[in-house]
């Protein structure tokens, strides 16, 4: 096995200049000062050519190709068969390509962000236009570089969600869509029976620190192979299985969103803290998809982070640190609501009802403006016709509409479907977890999480890449992705909610 192992040794090289470029992009966002932008700038441009470069070269696929007859017959489910596995899919597609796109794209994408901004700011959709159209552009010869059987968006979404083909999300969202609308406006006619205005007061930064990192402390982020630290937009990022960090933002005069938030980033964190040791520095010590890791994040911020069992344990502390805002709030009347359900213009503000349709109006839109069949001058109205159709809204200016999200910015079109895939996926892993250990809820109840995360990590975080994302699913709970669960979790605990 002389060309696995110099093939892996060569990786880890890959892996370890990735993991420096990690710690630089972590930095720029947390601690690093405006001055620094530019220097910063060419630093991880330069780290990632090198990594590309190595990555790319013919020695690594003449080892590739040698590594795989020599481990021909090795037993699938081995590290070694799955590292042969990944290597060559990041390799076929890293490999196709070309320098030149790759750099045209880093330079729109830098540009577009900018205007991106501008046009945000301004509610003014002509400043952003020309940049999407050019990012449709690159996509669709992105899409024609990497190869696709049906249409381009199946080489698109496969960037984000391995293996997963336009026609089965089709298939999946009509499901869901079919039943998740008239639960949805049931719900919505309802909206107003839930108070959540206490949750808007003051609050204290410091102790909204204090109590969010008592929490992810105890559903099990491990802070000796981790930490959290403030920037503009929350994220997590992993140098390392026993480094893996997390950032949030706190604002003063909501008490949610800081906490949600870091209980978000802390289910994406133990993902990566959980990957099994063995697999330390090696192509397969990563989430396997943003579908996955979205089932993870969205397991303990919502599933776990929003239930009456969490906040039974849970609450009394809270009303401890926040008595003047909160002794008065019955445990009842604070769970109803942090689940308040409400249509809204903005995706990241959405409910866990709503949530969803937000995802299928962009996945459309997204099918349509690949397909040709929307143009990005019809592109607003095409977005507000189905504002309508989903949510019974119109937006009032662009900003509120097709200009709010950062993806399209950066060229990412076929990331949005993720996020639902990862929904509907927490729910169907949950499940079967509590099939298993029926337990699980009054464990959580008593502020105990340990078989909750045991179950996952053995079922998910361990095997880091190793299986594809539908693969895992279907390993771990003996079905594809399905809606049953998602949509029986949401009739249940909103049907109690709101009394239908
Ligand atoms: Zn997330």
């Amino acid at each position: 096995m002389e060309s696995l192992q110099k093939l892996k040794a060569r990786l880890g090289e890959v892996h370890r200049i990735r993991a420096a470029t990690a710690v630089l992009r972590w930095d720029q966002q947390t601690y690093m000062p405006p001055g620094g932008t530019n220097a910063r700038a060419e630093q991880v441009s330069t780290l990632s050519r090198l990594a590309h470069e190595l990555f790319t070269s013919e020695e690594t696929g003449r080892l590739l190709e040698a590594a795989e007859t020599e481990a021909e017959g090795l037993d699938y489910d081995s590290d070694d068969a799955a590292l042969l596995r990944v290597a060559r899919r990041d390799y076929d597609l890293a490999v196709k390509l070309p320098p030149d796109w790759v750099e045209e794209m880093s330079r729109t994408a830098a540009l577009a962000h900018g205007e991106w901004v501008k046009a945000k700011e301004e509610a003014d959709y002509s400043i952003f236009k020309p940049w999407l159209a050019k990012m449709i552009d690159l996509n669709l010869r992105k899409a024609e570089y990497l190869g696709y059987e049906d249409c381009p968006y199946d080489a698109l979404l496969d960037e984000y969600e391995p293996g997963m083909k336009t026609a089965q999300v089709r298939e999946i969202f009509g499901a869901l869509r079919k039943e998740l609308v008239p639960l949805a406006q049931a719900i919505f006619k309802q909206a107003d029976s839930v108070d959540d205005s206490f949750l808007h007061q003051h609050f204290d930064v410091k102790k909204q620190e204090q109590f969010a990192i008592e929490v992810i402390r105890q559903i099990g982020y491990d802070f000796e192979r981790g930490r959290q630290d403030v920037s503009a937009h929350p994220f997590t990022i992993a140098f390392s299985i026993n480094d893996v960090r997390i950032t949030t933002r706190y604002e003063p005069d909501s008490l949610t969103s800081a906490l949600f938030s870091s209980i978000h980033e802390a289910g994406h964190a133990m993902y990566e803290q959980g990957i099994a040791q063995e697999l330390e520095g090696s192509i397969l010590a990563d989430g396997t998809s943003l579908g996955i890791h979205e089932s993870q994040s969205r397991l303990w911020e919502n599933i776990v982070g929003r239930s009456r069992e969490f906040w039974h344990a849970f609450y009394p502390r809270l009303q401890e640190i926040f008595p003047d805002q909160l002794g008065d709030v019955k445990l009842d009347a604070f769970y109803r609501a942090i689940n308040k359900v409400a249509p809204g213009y903005i995706r990241v503000d959405a409910d866990e009802v709503s949530y969803n349709l937000h995802i299928m109006l962009r996945f459309e839109l997204e099918n349509e403006l690949i397909d040709g069949t929307v143009t990005v001058d019809q592109a607003p109205d095409a977005w507000n016709a189905k504002m309508d159709e989903f949510l019974g809204l119109t937006p009032p200016n662009d900003a509120l509409g097709i200009l709010q999200d950062i993806h399209w910015s950066m060229g990412a079109i076929g990331y949005f479907p993720t996020y639902s895939l990862g929904n509907l996926i927490s729910a169907q892993l949950y499940d079967r977890a509590l099939e298993e250990h029926p337990d699980i809820p009054s464990e959580i109840e008593r502020g105990e999480f340990g078989t909750l995360l045991g179950w996952m990590r053995e079922n998910i975080h361990h095997h880091g890449r190793k299986y594809m994302p539908t693969e895992l699913v279907e390993r771990a709970t003996g079905e594809p992705i399905q809606i049953r669960s998602f949509m029986g979790y949401l009739r249940q605990k909103f049907g109690q909610i709101y009394d239908i």
